[in-house]
């Protein structure tokens, strides 16, 4: 039976291979360095008891206080169900299925090419250059039906920062006729090279942010995109009539005081330190081939033997996201950075993996 109620969905989804988050992937650790999260839990309270009533659809306190956050207008900020939503939401709003494309730049966050899919929206893909940029000559003329460029800074999973001049140079390219879109779900680890201050010049450009990894809250589910009004307006018309439950606008509105924005500001420079620390240590090991500097809360590293350093550590308990599936990735692994702990039992395992001579 199963069989025929497959063949009812829709061709697009019946294709449609899910995003593989790191939740599905399973794994039995103690040690959690696979999804980018923060490894500290801050204590909140709820503080919003009226739970018989719907909640506002776009939470004025928690729109005011990200609009200060952000230094943009109220007007310019929509909060969604997670930065997920927010990248779907552009597709459903902007792209007419079967005919439109959304264009991006591979290896890059999964989502944009799932939520396409489902919506039956073509992926133009792009990779990215040997040094992780954006190829301008190969996408210049390029651009004919697309509407959407999502473009990740710093990109996950490489963990560098795209460079201005080009994400400059597409936004003059695609004006008027598309809408780039600057995914800075890790902006908070390198809060100097958002691009908030370009709304004024590019209408164009939506910026999309997270409390998911610096707010250290990818349990509660919620995100933002930052536009020029007239895209907030048509965002809202496709928008669910309750994205946020009562309880995710009490936090999220408690996660952006200014005492906790402080909290999270510690919380990053501590875990920059930690990441920097690492860097050096991994270059040390005999069986890392590769660890580019990251502006964000993850390495990306080159291991020779990567399915024997994977494995090892999975079953040591210390789950790491395996990047090999990506044709440019094909011996990297993502490390998360975690508390200091976490990274000394990580060192401890790759010191043990490389003293029983697996080196190469
Ligand atoms: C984690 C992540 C997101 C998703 O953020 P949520 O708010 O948890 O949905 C979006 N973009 C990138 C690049 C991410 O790494």
């Amino acid at each position: 039976m199963t069989t025929v109620l497959s063949a009812l969905a829709r061709n697009s989804v019946s294709q449609l291979t899910p995003y593989q988050s790191a939740r599905r992937l399973g794994g039995s650790g103690d040690v959690w360095l696979n999804a980018n999260e923060s490894p500290i839990a801050n204590p909140y309270q709820l503080t919003e008891h009226s739970l018989n009533r719907y909640p506002e659809c776009q939470p004025a306190t928690l729109i005011n206080r990200y609009a200060a956050y952000a230094g943009v207008d109220t007007a310019q900020v929509l909060v969604s169900r997670g930065a997920d939503e927010a990248i779907e939401l552009l597709i459903r709003a902007y792209c007419e299925p079967g005919q439109d494309s959304i264009l991006y730049c591979p290896p890059t966050y999964g989502m944009y090419a799932v939520s396409a899919e489902t919506y039956g929206v073509n992926c133009r893909t792009f990779q990215l250059t040997a040094d992780w940029q954006i190829d301008i000559p190969a996408i210049e003329k390029q651009l004919a039906d697309v509407k959407l460029v999502y473009l990740c800074s710093p990109n996950n999973p490489t963990g560098n920062l795209l460079n201005p001049q080009d994400i400059r140079y597409l936004l003059e390219l695609t004006a008027g006729r598309a809408l780039v879109i600057a995914d800075e779900a890790y902006i908070e680890f390198c809060p100097e090279a958002s691009l908030v201050a370009w709304l004024e010049a590019f209408p164009h450009l939506v910026v999309l942010r997270t409390l998911s990894k610096a707010f250290a809250l990818a349990g509660l589910r919620c995100g933002f995109a930052l536009a020029h009004p007239e895209v907030i307006t048509t965002l809202l018309k496709v928008i669910a009539p309750y994205p946020l439950s009562t309880p995710v606008a009490d936090i999220a509105s408690q996660a952006l005081t200014d005492s906790a924005i402080s909290r999270m500001r510690q919380q990053v420079a501590e875990l920059n330190q930690i990441r920097d620390q690492l860097t050096e240590q991994l270059r040390r090991f005999p069986c890392v081939v590769r660890v580019d500097d990251s502006q964000t809360n993850y390495l990306l590293v080159q291991f020779s033997g990567c399915e024997t350093v994977f494995q090892t550590l999975w079953q040591q308990g210390i789950i790491l996201r395996d990047q090999r599936k990506n044709p440019l990735l094909t011996d990297c692994l993502r490390i998360s950075i975690g508390t200091a702990q976490e990274s000394a039992r990580l060192m401890a395992a790759l010191g043990q993996f490389n003293a029983n001579g697996e080196k190469r």
